[in-house]
């Protein structure tokens, strides 16, 4: 257990992160009357998670090696404020081994779970060896490194091409390859291992069969030190770019009860596989009909946790901070059940039209939306610059519906609301896979954006509200514009009548006629 030293309640919490995370964090503190400290690098100077903690403290320049993930200089803060604990929010040195246990070391509380769970689960190869003593479905695979081309060869015929090849260290879409041919397996494994060196100073790569139309479906698991573990149903992430995931909801529109409650089991016994206690999730790839696999478990609060809270009514966040005080889980399994339908949207400083490429630049304007159902969690102001030493997401847009289509209306609706100018964002992306039927119909796999986007889309009908308002102002100051012309001529028309009615009537001659 890593709280032994304390009997007492956590009062005073560091949230080792930046950003949306951290202010999200620290929200839950100050609910359950706990102090906050913020870190901070150079560039976060004025960043709202520093306005909103009791205290803050900055730790270096804006690099984030150079400062956020200064772990000497982080446990020295806490060591001189009388900090009791560390939520490292996601990212960073969330699922960093060393760090948990430098923490745990120094007599603070760690709000996560132990350094044997992070490294077993770190290790993609670990994991799976972990959790095989269980009855887990894996994609088919090669269960260690490779470290002999030809039999890995050999292997892979056997699983049938197209397959992957993964970086055991994986995180982030890196290390990935997918090989179509066996006439190219080793180019893309020495791409994999050069890529995996160099992100993650771990070469050891391992193969997968690649399932071709692929759902990602995870689950979120919570477990206490005293050994319950619990289930709070399936994200639905398939909604990818890189590899990655832009778009999550909850529940499933496809996962059927039988296959949820298979799904939460296997999770509970990935979590029981390394006695996870905290907050974790268990991702599962499934196929098209909906078989599901192993493939990882993250060892942390996700950016996609808030689908969940809407859907359970719980807090997440306050569940890890009672978990990491030795208190045992309140929840039973048999008291979840799933309430409505939520969705989350990452708006990410990304440029959909260019192959969602990050922007950087100031929120020149910047107008969250709000009304029923809108869940807004962002770290940002208008005027405020997105630095670009951290990771491009300026907000997390979550709704919530009674059932799956108000869920997508308020979406729609909160998407068209939020004016972000100054910037290019994934907002229209969003929008357009929102509005797309094979969304809507639920029938569609992490290959979304290959099979139906491509930037043209994002056209006259994809406009946000806010676009849609400056065009109509542009064509009406243009419409004023030709009819005060319009008025001049017949303005002035009407008076050379007139002038020349009045010249005749004299018997003068009006200027300029002959
Ligand atoms: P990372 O840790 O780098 O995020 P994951 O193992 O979690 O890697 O996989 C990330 C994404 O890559 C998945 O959500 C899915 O889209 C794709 N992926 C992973 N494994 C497979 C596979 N065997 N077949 C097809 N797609 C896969």
């Amino acid at each position: 257990m890593n709280n032994s030293n304390h009997t007492a309640g956590i009062k005073k919490i560091l949230v080792a992160n930046r950003g949306e995370i951290a202010l999200r964090v620290m929200r839950s503190a100050r609910e359950m009357g706990i102090k906050t400290v913020a870190i901070f690098s150079e560039a976060d100077r004025n960043a709202l998670h520093v306005k909103y903690a009791d205290e803050a403290v900055c730790v270096g320049p804006p690099p984030s090696a150079a400062s956020y993930l200064q772990i000497d200089k982080i446990i020295e803060v806490c060591k001189k404020l009388n900090v009791d604990a560390i939520h490292p929010g996601y990212g960073f040195l969330s699922e960093n081994a060393t760090f948990a246990r430098r923490v745990t070391e120094a007599d603070i509380i760690f709000i996560g779970p132990s350094p044997e769970a992070i490294e077993v689960m770190g290790s993609k190869l670990a994991a799976k060896e972990a959790v095989s003593k269980y009855d887990i479905p894996m994609v088919p695979g090669t269960p260690k490194a490779i470290t002999d081309i030809e039999a890995a060869k050999v292997k892979a015929k056997e699983i049938g091409y197209p397959i992957l090849i993964k970086a055991s260290a994986g995180g982030g879409g890196k290390g990935m390859r997918v090989v179509e041919n066996p006439a190219d397996f080793e180019e893309q494994m020495n791409r994999a291992v050069s890529e995996a060196v160099s992100a993650f100073g771990d070469g050891a790569v391992f193969i997968e069969k690649y399932i071709t139309s692929p759902k990602h479906i995870e689950i979120q698991v919570l477990g206490d030190t005293q050994g319950n573990v619990i289930h709070l149903f399936e994200r639905e992430c398939s909604i990818q770019r890189r590899h990655q995931k832009v778009i999550e909801e909850a529940p499933s529109a496809v996962v059927t009860p039988e296959i949820r409650q298979a799904m939460g089991e296997a999770a509970v016994n990935v979590a029981k596989a390394c006695n996870y206690y905290g907050a974790g999730t268990v991702e599962f790839i499934a196929d098209e009909h909906l078989n599901f696999y192993f493939l990882e478990m993250n060892t942390r609060l996700q950016v996609e946790h808030p689908v969940t809270e809407q859907i359970t009514g719980i807090d997440l966040v306050k569940e890890q901070i009672k978990i990491a005080e030795g208190k045992a889980l309140s929840l039973k399994q048999e008291d979840l059940s799933i309430q409505g339908h939520s969705i989350e949207v990452r708006v990410y400083a990304e440029d959909p039209k260019n192959n969602f490429l990050p922007d950087i630049g100031k929120l020149s304007t910047y107008k969250r939306p709000q009304g029923a159902g809108v869940r807004v969690d962002d770290g940002f102001e208008q005027g405020m610059d997105i630095p670009i030493y951290y990771d491009p997401m300026i907000a997390k847009l979550v709704t919530y519906g009674k059932d799956r289509a108000q869920a997508i209306e308020r979406m729609i609706r909160a998407i068209e609301e939020y004016q972000i100018v100054g910037i290019e964002t994934t907002l229209s992306f969003c929008r357009f896979v929102l509005q797309h039927e094979a969304f809507t119909s639920g029938k569609f796999d992490t290959n979304f954006v290959n099979k139906h986007f491509s930037p043209e889309l994002l056209d006259q009908n994809n406009l946000s509200i806010q676009e849609q308002e400056e065009e109509a102002t542009v064509a009406a100051a243009m419409v004023n514009f030709l009819l005060n012309c319009n008025y001049f001529i017949v303005y002035n028309y009407l008076i050379y009548k007139c002038l020349l009615l009045i010249f005749l009537a004299k018997g003068l001659k009006y200027p300029g006629l002959n």
